[in-house]
Parts: structure tokens; sequence; C-alpha cells
């Protein structure tokens, strides 16, 4: 004879761990390695959700939670919406030979009514949903993935070649806000390959212009135009309200003022920059590795970072925008392998990318051992007196 709900019910109980809200919340408090795992239906977790939970379906549990967490030592604690389906679920995990299981007791209604919170980001309408598909349903993506990039702030220094494709493709990705820098109006000349702006932009401020053909891209994405040319403190300023910043004035003087504000606030920060017919591009994570100066010492004030010798510079420049989009999905994701510590070379007319490691020098005035730079000062013109 079958066994009923409750003579289960009673025998799971007695099998499995429970931990309470705040047993969880003190875990995670104290940063203790913990994998939380909502085991929710889909609805339910679009509703909320705890904050870092890896979110898998009961119905999916045993397909692939092995993907999700390989290694089967990890401490694991499962929820649900009241704790009695995370038990079922924390008994099939240990029969799977996970060692380290437990479930959160009166699961996520207990923890809400514990006073603890919840996050409420996955309300994607029917419509982004469709938009954003292909990028959610990759295993490294999913909806928190979309969630996070859609909190994504994100400033552009530049409105030009290498700003054009990098601008497009966070817009047309869904990174929520995008602030864009420049002070010059659109040219004949930059229409080559400038692709932000069109015929009707032209003599309009290419800050202003970027931001419209954002808002064209993506209703989403809350696109907002600095038509300035960025200076000392100004620049602090700016960036206090986004997350990371991108690089793309092709203007030396602005490169390290960029590079400097971004070490100073601790902000990620994606350099490209062309040099004749070949781009660079590196990613600095300020404490975890080489600022541009680290790197580039010498503020190159004669550079030409805007006309190729091959065969096309507008080329050149969206590639290397290309590669500094990537580098900011992967920031939100938290996933993949930066270009930190390395300076990656491309170049189209060859066809050859090229990859140094550089390292962080203790030397440096701004991230060094001893560090001279350590506030934006000012006027226009004149930043290359700092270094
Ligand atoms: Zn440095």
């Amino acid at each position: 004879m079958g066994k009923s709900f409750q003579e289960m019910w009673s025998k799971i109980k007695g099998k499995i761990k429970e931990v309470s809200p705040e047993e969880l919340k003190k875990r995670i408090a104290e940063g203790k390695e913990t994998i939380l795992l909502d085991i929710r239906e889909k609805d339910e977790i679009r509703r909320e959700y705890i904050c870092g939970a890896e979110l898998l379906p009961r119905g999916f549990l045993e397909m692939r939670v092995e993907d999700l967490i390989p290694d089967r030592e990890k401490p694991v604690v499962v929820y649900c919406a009241a704790g009695v389906r995370s038990a079922f679920a924390a008994k099939t995990l240990m029969d799977m030979g996970y060692k380290d299981v437990a479930s959160l007791r009166g699961g996520i209604d207990k923890w809400k009514r514990s006073g603890f919170e919840v996050l409420r980001d996955l309300d994607f309408t029917r419509e982004q949903l469709d938009r954003y598909s292909r990028q959610i349903i990759l295993p490294e993506v999913g909806e928190q993935g979309q969630a996070k990039i859609r909190r994504g702030k994100v400033l552009i220094v530049g409105a030009g070649h290498l700003s054009s494709a990098a601008t497009m493709y966070l817009a047309a990705g869904g990174v929520g806000t995008l602030g864009i820098v420049d002070s010059h109006p659109v040219t004949p000349g930059d229409l080559r390959g400038q692709i932000l702006h069109t015929v009707t932009s032209l003599g309009k401020n290419r800050a202003e212009s970027a931001a419209r053909m954002v808002e064209r891209i993506n209703l989403d994405v809350s696109a907002k135009a600095y038509p300035i040319q960025l200076e000392g403190e100004k620049a602090l300023d700016i960036l206090k309200d986004y997350d990371a910043a991108l690089e793309c004035s092709g203007d030396s003087r602005t490169r390290y003022l960029v590079n400097d504000a971004c070490v100073l606030m601790e902000k990620p920060l994606f350099i490209a920059e062309m040099t004749g017919d070949w781009g660079k591009a590196m990613s600095i994570y300020p404490g975890e590795g080489p600022c541009y100066r680290c790197v580039f010492a010498e503020m190159d004030l004669d550079e030409n970072t805007t006309e190729g010798d091959g065969y096309s510079d507008a080329l050149d420049g969206g590639m290397m925008g290309l590669i500094q989009a990537a580098e900011i999905f992967k920031l939100f994701l938290g996933k993949g392998d930066p270009l930190k510590g390395r300076l990656l070379i491309w170049n189209g007319f060859r066809m050859r990318f090229e990859q140094k490691s550089v390292e962080r020098d203790r030397a440096c005035p701004l991230c060094g051992e001893h560090p001279t730079i350590n506030h934006l000062i000012r006027e226009e013109g004149s930043y290359e007196q700092l270094g």
C-alpha cells in the first residue's frame, strides 16, 4: 500500500537538516560559502526571490543540479515558499550525494516575515522576455543575469568611432542606464564610421545624438547626454552615478583623466584606443590589476588616435568598441575572463590579434605603493600637468 503525504512528510522531516531564516542570514552576513537554491516555479520566482539565490524549479532539479552545483561537498540551502517542497528537494539532493544540504524552515514566506529583504527584479514584460529571450536562454545569463544587466549603469566617454558599436550593443542588450559624454558636433566626416549618428544629426551635439539613437534602439534604456568636455572634478561628479565606464574619447588627456577618476572611485574601466592602424584595449579593475598609468606611464600628446594607416579606422574602431561592450556584459554577469592584466592589440589590416601580459607598477603615481595623485585637478587643456 502506498504512503500518504503525511507519512512521507514525517519521514522526510526526520532525515533532513533545516536552518532558520536568522541562521541563513547570519551565514550570508559572515560570508560563509553557501549555495542558496530556490526551487519554486518560475512564476513564483518572478514575483520575488532571495538575493544571491540560484533559481532552479523543482521539476528540473535532478536534471540540472549537477551542472549548477558540480561540487557535491559545497553547502547548499534549498528554499521554497513555506519549506515543504524544499524539504523533499533537500532529500533528493542528499540521495544524489550532496553532503551538506539544508532546507530553509518556513521558506521565503518566513524569511520575509522575519524582516529580511527579497529582490523583485524579474518583472520583465512579455515584450522584454521576447526581446532578450536568446540572451536569457543562455545558462550564464538567465533572467537573473538579464536583471543584473538591466540594473547596470555605464558612463561612455566619447560618442565617436570607438563608442558607436559599444553604445549600440549595450543599448540593444538591455544595459539599463547609459551616460554619454561628448562636446563635439556631428560632422559629415563622422558619418563614415560613427554609426550612432545619421544625416539628421548633422550639426547636433554627438552625446545628444547618441542618446537619441539609444532611445530608438531600446525604449527600456535610460540615456543621458553630457554635451561637455570632461574635466577634473567634474569627472568624479558624473562618474559617481555609474557602476563602470568606457573610455572611447580617442584623446590622450581624457583617457588619463578617466583612468584616474575610475581608480580613485574604484570603478571598473574599459579602455580602447586606436593608434595608427593598431587598436588597443584593456580592462581596469582598480585594486585587482594594473591601471592605464601602470602600463603607459608617459602621456603621448602627439598621438593621432583617429586616422588609421590601413584600410579603415572606422571598422577598427568598431571592433574595439565591441570588445569594450563584451567586457561590460561579463562585468554585470560576474562571469567569464575579463581583459584584466592583459593588453589586447588588434590589427584589422593584417587580421592579427595579439595579447601582452601587463602588471601593476609599484611605482605608479596613481595605484602604486606611494601614490602622488589622490585627487583630480582641473582645468581644460592642462591635465597633463598632473602626470
Ligand atoms: Zn597604476
